[in-house]
C-alpha cells in the first residue's frame, strides 16, 4: 500500500480555460453551450467515459414543465404562472431560512417556464408531443400539493430529444476548439484562492468500456489541476449513493431496501468537496423518493423504464392494480422495472395517489 496515495500516479496534466464545467450531464451541456456562446474557452470534465455523456437525462422521459403553453391550451387546459406558483408553494412548503433563495428560484423558473422557456427550446430544435401529461399531481384538487393541470410536456425523443441539442452545440464548440471535454477526470477538490473558488483538482481514471450508464472503473492512473475565472459544478445528485441517502434521511428513517434509478455515476461525492471550498449545501433531508416494494430486476442500470398506455384503455390500472377511477387516469404513465412486464399486484405498491407518474 503506498504511504501517498498519488505514489504509484505518474501523468500530470493542467488545464485551463475561461469556465470550467464538472460534469457532462443535461446541466453541465447546458452550462458549457452557453458559456461557448458567450465567447468564453470551456472545459468540461466528467468522471465517466464519453459512453455516458448526457447523464441521467439521456435515459430520462423528457417531460418538461412548462406554464399555459400552446399545447395546454389546445387541450383547454387554463394554466398561469400564479397558479403554477401556488401548486410549487404549496408542494415545497418552504418554512426555513435557507429557503429564501429557494424561493426566488421558483419564482424566477415559474416565470421562465411560463415565458421564454418554450421559445428558446424551439429554436434549439426541441419538439413537444402534444398531450400534456399530468406528472407530479400529487392531490387531486386546488387543496393537494402539486400540480393543479397538466403541465408535464414529453419532448419527442424522450431524454435523448432533450440532450441532443445541447450536445450539438458543445460538438460544435469542440470543433472550433472553443470547449475541450476531459473524461475519465474526476473532480475531488475545490482549490481556493483568497477566498474565492479558482480551480479543480482530481483524478484521471483508467480508460473503460463501460457502457452507457454503466458502473465505471475507479482505477486513478493520474492526476489534473484545471484552473479558470468561472467554476461551474453539475455533478448531479446522491441517488446512486444509498449511504449518502441513508445519513441524509429525515429522523433517521431510511428504508431498510432501497432500489437505484440512477446510474452509478450519481454518487453526489463532489458535494462535500463544494462544501469544504465553501459552498452552502441547504436542504439535503428534502429528498424525493419513489415507493418501496419495487425490486431491481438486475443489480445493473437502467433498474426502471417506463411503461406508456396510450388512452384511454383498459388497461389503465392505479399502482395497486385495480382499475382506475375516471380522476386517476394519468397514472397511465407507469414506471416498471424495464425489461419486465408490469406485475402491478406484486412489483407496485402504494395507492394511485401516491404512484410515481413520470
Ligand atoms: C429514468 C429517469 C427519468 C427521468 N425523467 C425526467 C423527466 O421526465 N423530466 C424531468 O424533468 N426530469 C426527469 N428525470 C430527472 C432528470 O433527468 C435529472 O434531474 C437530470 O438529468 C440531472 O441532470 P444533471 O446534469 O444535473 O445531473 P447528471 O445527469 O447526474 O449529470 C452529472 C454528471 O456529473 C458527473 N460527475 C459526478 N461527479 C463527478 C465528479 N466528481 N467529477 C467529474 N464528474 C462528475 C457524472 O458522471 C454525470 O455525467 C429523470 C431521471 C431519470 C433517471
Amino acid at each position: 500500500m503506498p504511504s501517498n496515495p498519488r505514489d504509484g500516479v505518474h501523468s500530470q496534466a493542467i488545464i485551463e480555460a475561461d469556465v470550467i464545467v464538472i460534469g457532462a450531464g443535461l446541466s453541465g451541456l447546458v452550462a458549457a453551450a452557453q458559456a461557448y456562446a458567450d465567447g468564453k474557452l470551456v472545459a468540461v470534465l466528467d468522471q465517466e467515459p464519453s459512453a455516458s455523456v448526457g447523464g441521467q437525462a439521456h435515459w430520462s422521459f423528457g417531460g418538461l414543465f412548462l406554464v399555459n403553453s400552446p399545447e395546454q391550451r389546445r387541450l383547454g387546459v387554463k394554466d398561469s404562472a400564479e397558479l403554477a406558483l401556488g401548486d410549487w408553494l404549496a408542494s415545497a412548503a418552504f418554512d426555513r431560512p435557507e429557503d429564501s433563495w429557494a424561493r426566488l428560484w421558483a419564482e424566477a423558473y415559474v416565470d421562465f417556464a411560463a415565458g421564454e422557456k418554450r421559445r428558446w427550446l424551439r429554436s434549439l430544435g426541441v419538439r413537444l408531443f402534444p398531450l400534456v401529461q399530468w406528472a407530479e399531481r400529487g392531490g387531486y384538487g386546488p387543496q393537494g400539493h402539486g400540480n393543479t393541470v397538466p403541465r408535464f410536456h414529453v419532448t419527442w425523443g424522450t431524454g435523448p430529444g432533450v440532450v441532443q441539442p445541447f450536445l450539438a452545440k458543445v460538438n460544435e464548440g469542440v470543433a472550433r476548439g472553443r470547449i475541450s471535454l476531459h473524461f475519465r477526470h474526476r473532480a475531488t477538490e475545490m482549490t481556493t484562492t483568497a477566498g474565492g473558488v479558482t480551480g479543480v483538482g482530481g483524478e484521471i481514471l483508467g480508460a473503460s468500456g463501460a457502457g452507457r450508464g454503466e458502473a465505471s472503473s475507479r482505477t486513478v492512473v493520474g492526476r489534473f489541476e484545471a484552473a479558470a475565472g468561472a467554476i461551474i459544478v453539475t455533478t448531479g445528485g446522491i441517488g446512486g449513493n444509498h449511504a449518502l441517502v441513508r445519513r441524509q434521511w429525515p429522523d433517521g428513517g431510511a428504508p431498510e431496501h432501497m432500489l437505484s434509478g440512477v446510474p452509478a455515476s450519481v454518487d453526489g461525492a463532489f458535494l462535500a468537496a463544494a462544501a469544504a471550498a465553501g459552498g452552502r449545501l441547504i436542504n439535503g433531508d428534502r429528498m424525493w423518493h419513489y415507493p418501496e416494494g419495487i425490486h431491481n430486476h438486475s443489480p445493473v442500470w437502467p433498474s426502471h423504464g417506463i411503461r406508456i398506455l396510450p388512452g384511454p384503455s383498459a388497461l389503465w390500472i392505479d399502482a395497486t392494480g385495480g382499475s382506475c377511477p375516471p380522476r386517476c387516469f394519468q397514472a397511465s404513465i407507469l414506471w416498471a422495472p424495464s425489461g419486465t412486464s408490469l406485475r402491478a399486484d406484486t412489483d407496485i405498491h402504494g395507492s394511485c395517489a401516491t404512484a410515481p407518474s413520470r
